[in-house]
């Protein structure tokens, strides 16, 4: 899985997003920045595998959306990050969009500036997030209507897994997935099903 380090050019303070595992390949990518915070895009166990020991090393705030998992894993989470959030690292601002449906917690972190999205299991190269409901692969659905098609073009989003993609490459094929009926479908989909 992809673990991401967001860094302020001018100011070097950094945001790590998904610690999912080797903490000391993850403080390499740290170095000479300034940690502020971590941030989950969703409550997977394999995007939080070095949670513990990363809270321990960087002592910074954790921020996730807030959601059955978080209360049920007991995160203590010092900032909860609600659709529209924003969050300052050094001169450079993320946006929060709520974006349900492979779970109900997940996010995507998006820096509207540089065109970059960090989507964690939102969307992939090749298809949406797994579901695990019918319910949840309509609202995945949903999710792509109304959250993800409205970004720019330009905009490269960095997945939980597997390759970086521009979403203007991927515009086309998300409009024909949901321009067909799946009918009672949820699991793994591809873009071209
Ligand atoms: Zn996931
Ligand atoms: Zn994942």
């Amino acid at each position: 899985m992809n673990a991401y380090v967001l860094v302020c050019s001018k100011t070097r303070k950094s945001v790590l997003v998904d610690p999912g595992a080797e903490p000391d390949a993850l403080e390499k990518l740290l170095l000479k920045t300034e940690p502020m915070a971590i941030i989950l895009t969703h409550t997977h166990s394999d995007h939080m595998g070095a949670l513990t020991e990363m809270r321990k090393r960087l002592k910074v705030p954790l921020m996730a959306h807030p959601g059955p998992h978080t209360d049920m894993m007991n995160l203590k989470v010092n900032r909860w990050l609600d659709h529209g959030a924003r969050v300052k690292v050094g001169k450079q601002t993320i946006t929060i969009y709520h974006t349900p449906g492979h779970t109900t917690d997940q996010i995507c972190l998006v820096d509207e500036k540089h065109h970059l999205a960090v989507v964690g299991d939102t969307i992939f190269d090749g298809g949406p997030g797994r579901t695990r409901s019918v319910e949840g692969f309509q609202i995945t659905l949903k999710t792509l209507r109304d959250i993800i098609l409205t970004w720019s073009d330009q905009t490269i989003c960095y997945p939980g897994h597997g390759p970086s993609f521009c979403l203007g490459d991927k515009r086309k094929a998300i409009e024909a997935f949901l321009n067909k009926d799946h009918g009672s479908f949820f699991g793994d989909a591809t873009w071209d099903m």
